[in-house]
């Protein structure tokens, strides 16, 4: 799986330029930075310019930290008790919604001498992370009584942002909003923020002081209807392909891998490829999914093996072993996106990437500068 930098940069950069050059962009690197590899991906976006990142969990935090990434880290799943002492000593910055966390936060933060930043997740309808919205007072009342403790900002986040023709996301817009002016006394300079990918190319002035983009920083959008006519130019950072290991010709009426669930009508010139489901390459793809071969499209024939799948080349003259096929990404004038893929799998792009991501080894590669780094 190749990951290029350069089109990490390039996604950041149209995010900036949508925004303006005063807004804050908190990069969403959770989930190895949707399959893309954390480290690489943060560092791709640092140098875009990006000085905030958003990761679910305190050991992402910590991993970047210690492969010296600066600037603001904000934790969104929040903390236990364990992982207040690691927000503190390596200054990540949590969202809180239990008064659990705010003591252990606390706590950790008079030990050590320094002032500890939390954010305060509310709930405006996501049912799913943060406080109720009658529940943000006597919580910031909470917050009051820890003196190492100061609130760095208030978020949410929307269900149904990526939703044609639907009216809630205002509403629940309007509430984060009347919340916000009812606590305005509290958090001097705090950051609030609510807008996703999908928030900050539908509605412009949702933007808070801060915006959270994950799946548009990796080159994707966050819903096909979403792609037209979009004020963000976005590219692909992910390719995955492979190798032919063999080609050869089967006669008509013969079937193909497990359960012969495919018979050749014709004499049929099939290419093998290594790559199965344990690579992420779904069984339930079969029948659906195709490869690049030449630029051109190969449907994948019968059952998708464990490490294995055929590729049907009759019609793409001249393959051979040891061709590239593409499984996602470019290949001369072909494409195969992850919104595809998706289809073919009955999900949603976002869990092709993670997929994907997690069952391949990741080579960073950069089209602007052609350096190579080979990670995990
Ligand atoms: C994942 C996530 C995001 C990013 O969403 P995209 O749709 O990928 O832009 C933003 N905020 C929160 C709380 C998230 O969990």
């Amino acid at each position: 799986m190749e990951i290029d930098r350069a089109a990490l940069r390039h996604n950041f950069r149209q995010v900036r330029k949508l925004v303006g050059p005063s807004l804050g962009i908190l990069a969403v690197v959770k989930a190895d930075a949707y399959g893309h590899g954390l480290i690489p991906a943060a560092q791709a976006f640092a140098e875009a310019g990006a000085t905030a990142f958003g990761v679910a969990e305190i050991e992402e935090g910590v991993r970047l930290r210690q492969a010296g990434i600066t600037g603001q880290i904000v934790v969104m799943l929040g903390v236990d008790r364990q992982g207040a002492a690691e927000a503190v000593a390596h200054a990540l910055t949590p969202v809180v919604y239990t008064l659990d966390a705010l003591e252990a936060l606390g706590a950790q933060a008079a030990k050590a001498g320094c002032l500890q930043g939390v954010q305060i997740k509310v709930d405006v309808g996501m049912g799913r992370l943060g406080l109720l919205p009658h529940e943000l007072e006597p919580f910031l009342a909470a917050l009051r009584r820890f003196p190492k403790l100061y609130l760095s900002g208030i978020a949410s986040h929307f269900p149904k942002a990526d939703v044609e023709g639907d009216g809630l996301t205002e509403k629940q817009y309007g509430l984060f909003q009347e919340l916000l002016t009812r606590v305005q006394g509290d958090g001097q300079g705090r950051i609030n923020h609510i807008a996703n990918s999908a928030t900050l190319l539908r509605y412009p002035g949702m933007r808070c002081d801060m915006v959270r983009p994950g799946i548009s920083l990796y080159g994707c959008y966050p819903a096909d209807w979403l792609s037209q006519a979009s004020a963000l130019e976005l590219k692909p950072a992910m390719r995955f392909t492979t190798r032919v290991l063999q080609v050869k010709e089967i006669p008509a009426g013969q079937g193909i891998s497990y359960g012969h669930r495919y018979v050749t009508e014709h004499s049929t010139r099939l290419a093998v490829l290594p790559v199965g489901y344990d690579d992420g390459y779904l069984r339930r793809m079969a029948g659906k999914a195709e490869v690049l071969l030449s630029g051109q499209r190969a449907p994948v024939r019968g059952m998708i093996c464990m490490n294995a799948c055929m590729a049907d080349v009759t019609d793409i003259p001249g393959v051979k072993a040891g061709d590239e096929a593409v499984l996602l990404g470019g290949q001369g004038a072909g494409e195969i996106r992850a919104e595809e893929i998706a289809r073919w799998s009955d999900t949603i792009n976002y869990e092709i990437l993670c997929l994907f991501g997690s069952c391949n080894r990741q080579v960073h590669v950069d089209s602007e500068e052609s350096t190579r780094q080979s990670v995990g």
